[in-house]
């Protein structure tokens, strides 16, 4: 009787070493995978948490293939985190698929989060930072492809961008958060070329920045000030255009992060990510309009993205 019982206990213990590791490897993290990879992760969390997360298109890309997201949660509030503008930003990619799990394993009351691990599907494939479009025979640079009133390489040169720019409004989103690499630091609007750099909500973008690198010690502020202007990204564009509060994290201190660290960028980044999901407002900013003054000399200089 004691042996049986034994033998079962034996028999528990090994389902769950098994079931474990099983778990584990689903949802290991990678230097580097390509998009069907990504696709296998987003499948796996749907398998293993369906009754919190769905699979959804954004809409096609120029590489032909769909640009896949996860749903999580049912709330009435809609956030948004998008990785990889760039594809040769992998890290990024990770981030976000490791915070797609950690939501879908407990997702965040009231909020529905959709989660795009990749943006630019031909531009990872290849490890470059563009992505080639399959009409104008012609990359583009997908974070300078918004329209700007500060001049843009776009706007909307490219599938991706107009979906993502479609689905903002589609969804309502409230707060969305861009997934970069490197500086490290997590900046606000407006990263355009001006002076006149304040939104008018300074400070509810200061809480923001600062619970999520609170345990990053990334540096936190305006994107122009702290990184570089850019004109035409999709962080101005949706605070400009929709009221979205909108985040840029350059996450982690290389584009090419071996997978120790890649581990460590999700460590200190993926609370970081929900708290600022958790603080952010659930109401659209009113006033987002710009109405500064362009100033072509704030520019190029000082570039910590190529
Ligand atoms: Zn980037």
């Amino acid at each position: 009787m004691k042996k049986t019982l034994l033998l079962f206990c034996w028999g528990l213990f090994t389902i769950g070493v098994f079931a474990g590791q099983t778990q584990a490897s689903l949802f290991e993290v990678k230097a580097m995978r390509n998009y069907k990879g990504v696709v296998e992760y987003l499948d796996n969390i749907v398998k293993t948490y369906g009754q919190n997360a769905q699979e959804f298109v954004l809409g096609d890309s120029d590489s032909g293939q769909k640009i896949i997201g996860v749903k999580v949660g049912n709330g009435p509030v809609n956030n948004l985190v998008v990785a990889t503008h760039h594809g040769n930003e992998y890290g990024s990619t990770e981030v976000a698929l490791r915070f797609a799990y950690t939501v879908a394993v407990k997702p965040i009351a009231g909020q529905t989060i959709w989660v795009v691990p990749v943006l630019n599907i031909g531009g990872y494939n290849a490890g470059r930072r563009e992505e080639m479009s399959s009409t104008r025979g012609k990359s583009y640079d997908p974070n300078r492809n918004y329209p700007s009133p500060c001049g843009t390489e776009g706007p909307f040169t490219l599938k991706s961008t107009a979906a993502l720019a479609r689905f903002i409004v589609e969804k309502n989103i409230v707060a969305s958060a861009t997934l970069h690499t490197f500086y490290p630091a997590v900046t606000y609007p407006w990263g355009l070329s001006t002076k006149d750099l304040t939104t008018g909500y300074e400070s509810i973008f200061k809480g923001l920045v600062q619970t999520a690198a609170a345990d990053s010690h990334y540096k936190t502020g305006n994107t122009t000030d702290l990184i570089y202007a850019a004109n035409g990204s999709f962080e101005d564009y949706a605070f400009m255009q929709q009221g979205i509060w909108s985040l840029l994290f350059e996450l982690g201190s290389t584009h090419n992060p071996s997978p120790k660290q890649v581990e460590d960028m999700i460590a200190v980044n993926v609370p970081g990510l929900r708290r600022m999901m958790e603080s952010a407002p659930a109401q659209r900013a009113d006033k987002h309009s710009f109405t500064g003054t362009c100033d072509r000399s704030r520019g190029r200089a000082d570039r910590h993205d190529e």
